[in-house]
């Protein structure tokens, strides 16, 4: 029987998978493969926290595979040896199988693209039969086009279109996997590493803190959505700009890792929506939203991939950013002393994760009030996030500075305290990740220094001991962070008056 090798990479399942089908499809014997190979994403190499994912997820992935009679065999690239690369791992491979095809899904980084399309032309020219799919997106970066057949720049009209395209074209589910995948005859399975020896898990154990909250694996992402379409896509329109609920799907790193695909949510809602009258499903439109909000940032990375080290805009490359590493440390360890940026830092040093609506506050600090550059923060984000993904994270740190696509206007400087009273009305997200301030009244919770003395005393704080003062000054760092805006004398799109605008 001919041996065709199924490339796994950000596309950790069985189910869904366009890849994997298609290999059963063509009658092949198969050889699921995973080649770590981190030097090949130079310079954005997996951080930390996606490694600890990666690894749960390979480890998950390992059972469904052996349960179905089959191997995920391991191989990785030398990083002592640069020639020793994923390329010349699966020619390696290849030559031990006696593989005659090859079949992966596509994923869309501008290194891994550059990659992947030079180990298609050379496998093809030796003779091989590869064959590769679309298992991440509800649409491939380059199918959507404004009128003007350019890519699109503002999120609504391209919204509008995939919505307009998905009502043509539903997104469809491929065949589904037999119970037993076909083995190479005899049980001639190639050699494979062990997991371990990837050394995917951190050294010091940091991640407890994940272990508790996540389940990496395509039966955690399976679960995780069933428990949302059950209990809270109904608030999600409500609650999702409410840090201290789990008012938002959590599927982010799922989704990263391809545990679970777009086509797969937008599916399981249809179905509830047909057959679950007893489920309230009325956020499905505004959840769906969001996840449109990840196909544009796919559709940003392909058509401009210089942005993730570089602003869209290119008059920011002018902006006259600080340089203070004392402050980008205050910032990453939560101690600017402003709660609910304190929090959010922690959060996601504790879990993994942290909150949008955080996001988008603690990185208009760093940018705005500390006026520290954004690849700062995207960089800190990139190896502590368990979700981080250089589409959505350059989307969402471009937005937030004001130089990416739709992004904020740059006049919009986020004022922490009051995004605090907003969004945590009683403190209770601050509380729980700023343990030392949990006895402040909700009145002070989010501005300890406007809180009287005493009261303070009485709430066990010493500012500037037990919580660090504010590190500047809301009114001088805003006006600080508008007079350099100023000087970039924009060319973008018509801005308000920064002095009506919301801050
Ligand atoms: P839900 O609200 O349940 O949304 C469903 C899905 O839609 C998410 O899982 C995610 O895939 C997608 N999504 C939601 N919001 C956005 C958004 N604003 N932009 C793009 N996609 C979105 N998301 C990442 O997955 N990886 C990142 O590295 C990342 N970095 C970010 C950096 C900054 C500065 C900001 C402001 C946002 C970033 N986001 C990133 C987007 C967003 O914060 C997360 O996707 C979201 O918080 C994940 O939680 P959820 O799965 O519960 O989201």
């Amino acid at each position: 029987m001919s041996v065709a090798l199924v490339w796994f990479r950000n596309d950790l399942r069985l189910e869904d998978n366009p890849a994997l089908a298609a290999a059963i499809a063509g009658g092949h014997a198969i050889v699921p493969v995973f080649i770590w190979s981190p030097e090949d994403e130079a310079p954005w190499q997996p951080g930390g926290a996606s490694r600890w994912w990666l690894h749960q997820s390979l480890a998950h992935l390992q059972g469904q595979l052996s349960a179905r009679g089959s191997q995920l065999i391991l191989r990785r690239s030398n990083h002592l040896d640069r020639t020793f690369d994923a390329e010349t791992a699966l020619w390696q491979l290849i030559q031990d199988t006696g593989a005659t095809a090859i079949y992966w899904n596509r994923r869309y980084e501008p290194a891994i693209t550059a990659r992947d399309t030079r180990i298609k032309r050379t496998l093809r020219e030796r003779g091989l039969v590869v064959e590769t799919f679309n298992a991440q997106l509800a649409f491939e970066p380059w199918e959507m086009q404004t009128q003007a057949e350019q890519p699109y720049r503002v999120f609504t009209p391209f919204w509008r279109a995939c919505l307009r395209r998905l009502a043509e074209r539903p997104p469809r589910e491929v065949a589904t996997i037999p119970f037993a995948l076909p083995a190479p005859d005899n049980g001639a399975w190639p050699t494979s590493l062990k997991l371990d020896d990837l050394d995917l898990r951190p050294r010091v154990d940091w991640a407890k803190g994940l272990r508790a909250q996540w389940s990496p694996g395509e039966a955690g992402a399976h679960a995780q959505l069933a428990r949302f379409i059950e209990d809270g896509v109904g608030g999600y329109a409500a609650l999702r700009n409410t840090p201290a609920v789990e008012g938002t799907s959590r599927l982010s790193p799922h989704l990263h890792f391809g545990e679970i695909g777009p086509g797969q949510i937008w599916r399981a809602l249809r179905e509830a929506a047909s057959f679950r009258h007893d489920v309230d499903l009325s956020g499905s439109d505004a959840f769906l939203r969001e996840v449109g909000w990840r196909e544009f940032s796919h559709h940003l990375l392909f058509h401009f991939p210089a942005t993730t080290e570089q602003p869209l805009r290119p008059e920011f490359a002018r902006f006259p950013w600080r340089e203070s590493p004392q402050d980008l440390l205050a910032w990453q360890r939560g101690q600017t002393g402003f709660p609910l940026v304190d929090a959010g830092m922690r959060e996601l040093w504790q879990t993994g994760f942290m909150h949008n609506r955080v996001r988008m506050v603690v990185a208009s600090f760093l940018v705005k009030h500390l006026m520290l550059p954004w690849q700062d923060g995207a960089r800190w984000f990139w190896d502590t996030l368990v979700d981080a993904d250089l589409a959505q994270n350059t989307l969402g740190w471009q937005w937030t500075a004001g130089c990416g696509a739709d992004a904020a206007p740059y006049f919009r400087v986020f004022n922490p305290s009051l995004q605090g009273t907003t969004f945590d009305a009683g403190g209770a997200y601050v509380r729980r990740f700023v343990p030392e301030l949990a006895n402040v009244p909700n009145a002070f919770i989010h501005a300890p220094w406007r809180c009287p003395q005493a009261t303070l005393h009485h709430s066990g704080v010493r500012l500037g001991d037990t919580y660090p003062h504010p590190m500047v000054d809301h009114a001088e760092a805003r006006a600080r962070a508008l007079a350099a805006f100023s000087t970039l004398k924009t060319s973008g799109p018509a801005v308000t008056d920064p002095q009506t605008a919301r801050s």
